[in-house]
């Protein structure tokens, strides 16, 4: 639309979104701007983007294009889910007729109210505005902070259940934390104690992952890993993690000998191993792309550049102050606290919310290494035991068949996301253990992430913590903490039980 769109966007805003004239703020979005939640549509009138937004062209090429290039990115979504959820103009006039005959519906409305927008005319103010009531009038609010697999996961979920959504992102983009700094992957559960939320959540989760992944058409692929012993005075510690996982319901798990499970990896050496043929790797961007496309469809809208700086907590509703270029603060009832390292923070700084139930907490640093060599020794994930805050620097192919070995644990005071060089001997050691050929010099330092740990330096690991009123008293509020490794395996799953908690 060229130079005019500032002035249509201005005038066109009101007949989508909310109202008139005022100029466009993140406040108007965050307090008026939620259109008719999908779930409000017949479902037999919903019809693919694509198909709408064909016919939107066709009809009335000039408004919607205004509409799609003076949109701010975030508007734009909401006006596409506008648009989805109706088939044409004139659905919305006879549902909003229908669902709302006190508000003297006129029909042509909002056809009229387009014309005007149109020409770059100003509308009426909220007030006397009949679309922009009925649209204020029927919103929903939901929020959740944070996008990355996690969140993303129950956003979509939540939305995926009718609740209309907004991810509030401090990052310009979806991919900027933890869950792009991984070792992407696809955890079996073997590792954790009986019964927990991270045993439970992996297992359900990598079922669910792998199930996805073919759906969607993105990769995930049952490599197979070997947990493998140096020597026979840790076969113990294998035998123990076979039990854990069978505890687990974890399938098709064999102990092999050191001889078989050469035979499967020549290059590696160890005196036995334990083989999980269900663990794999995962394309962990697709899948973050996938979650978003799923939870854009269903009418979940992404605010980027929205970091969460503070808030109060009350009986019937959650206050969240957002910052960035333009601050805002929002009002709602129903709030995922899912922002990796920073989630304790941020409950930290809720007023009202009892301190006592906000774990303290730590970051703990992996760093990654690439062979400069290029060729990878292993087709399958090779992991040695696990320590007490890591699985143990490991051997992962990824899918495009580099190497890469890592993490190791570092208790880090700062975020810091470079890989720590001055390490390079201790990786070396650790992984000539099972692969004494690897040659002098051809560790090549690859990225690093950091743990979200909830416990520090010496203690005992801790379970994912899935807290809810039940223990810190603030319905609608779910605060996700400690949601490190099989995080990523067990997103969709976590996903699940925030949405089953809140819905
Ligand atoms: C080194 C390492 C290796 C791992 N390997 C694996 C593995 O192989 N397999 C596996 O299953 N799991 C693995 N994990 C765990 C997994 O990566 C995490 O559990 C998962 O990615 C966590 O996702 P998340 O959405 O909770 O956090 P994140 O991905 O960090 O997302 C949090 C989001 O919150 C946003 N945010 C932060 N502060 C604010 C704010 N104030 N306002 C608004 N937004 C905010 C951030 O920008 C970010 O987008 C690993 C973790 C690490 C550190």
């Amino acid at each position: 639309m060229g130079a005019s769109s500032e002035v249509v966007f201005e005038a066109c805003r009101p007949v989508l979104i909310n109202g008139i004239g005022d100029p466009i703020s993140r406040a108007d979005l965050a307090d008026r701007a939620i259109p008719v939640t999908l779930a409000a549509i017949p479902r037999e009138r919903r019809r693919t983007r694509a198909a709408i937004m064909s016919d939107w062209r066709s009809q009335a090429p000039l408004i919607f294009g205004a509409i799609l290039d003076g949109l701010s990115s975030a508007l734009r979504h909401q006006a596409d889910c506008v648009l989805e959820s109706y088939e044409r103009l004139a659905d919305v006039e006879q549902w909003v007729a229908a669902a709302e005959p006190g508000l003297g519906w006129e029909p042509g409305t909002f056809s009229q109210a387009y014309r005007r927008a149109q020409q770059g005319k100003r509308l009426d103010n909220i007030d006397n505005n009949p679309v922009a009531r009925i649209v204020v009038k029927l919103m929903q609010t939901r929020e959740e902070i944070s996008g990355r697999s996690v969140g993303l996961a129950c956003a979509r979920a939540l939305a995926r259940r009718g609740l209309w959504v907004i991810v509030l992102e401090a990052a310009g983009a979806i991919g900027q934390g933890i869950s792009s700094r991984n070792s992407e992957v696809i955890h079996a559960g073997i590792y954790y104690p009986a019964g927990s939320l991270k045993a439970v959540l992996c297992v359900k989760g990598r079922r669910q992952l792998y199930r996805y992944a073919d759906e969607k058409g993105f990769e995930a692929r049952a490599l197979g890993k070997l947990i493998v012993a140096a020597n026979a005075g840790e076969h113990a510690k294998l035998d123990a993690l076979m039990a854990s996982a069978k505890a687990n319901d974890v399938e098709g798990l064999e102990m092999l000998t050191g001889r078989q499970a050469t035979a499967l990896e020549p290059n590696l050496v160890c005196s036995a191993a334990l083989h999980s043929p269900v663990s794999g790797i995962v394309d962990s961007h697709a899948f973050m792309l996938s979650l978003q496309g799923d939870f854009e469809d269903a009418g979940g809208m992404i605010a980027f550049n929205t970091p969460v700086v503070g808030g109060a907590v009350g009986n019937n509703s959650i206050r969240i102050e957002a910052g960035g270029t333009e601050p805002t603060s929002v009002t709602t009832r129903v709030l995922v606290n899912s922002a990796g390292l920073h989630a304790p923070a941020i409950a930290r700084s809720f007023d009202g919310l009892d301190a006592r139930h906000i774990p303290k907490s730590y970051l703990c640093k992996g760093s990654y290494f690439g062979l400069a060599s290029g060729k990878a020794p292993f087709t399958k994930l090779i992991y040695p035991l696990p320590n007490e805050a890591g699985l143990g620097i490991h051997s992962t192919t990824d899918l495009g068949g580099q190497n890469r070995f890592g993490p190791d644990t570092e208790w880090i005071d700062t975020e810091d996301y470079q890989p720590s060089t001055n390490r390079l001997s201790e990786f070396e050691q650790v992984i000539r253990r099972y692969y004494p050929q690897l040659a002098e010099g051809d560790l090549t330092p690859n990225y690093a992430g950091i743990r979200p740990k909830i416990v520090g330096p010496g203690e005992a690991a801790a379970d994912f913590v899935i807290q809810d009123e039940t223990v810190h008293a603030v319905p609608g509020l779910i605060n996700l903490f400690g949601i490190e490794s099989p995080g990523l395996t067990a997103s969709l799953a976590i996903g699940d039980k925030v949405a089953e908690a809140l819905t």
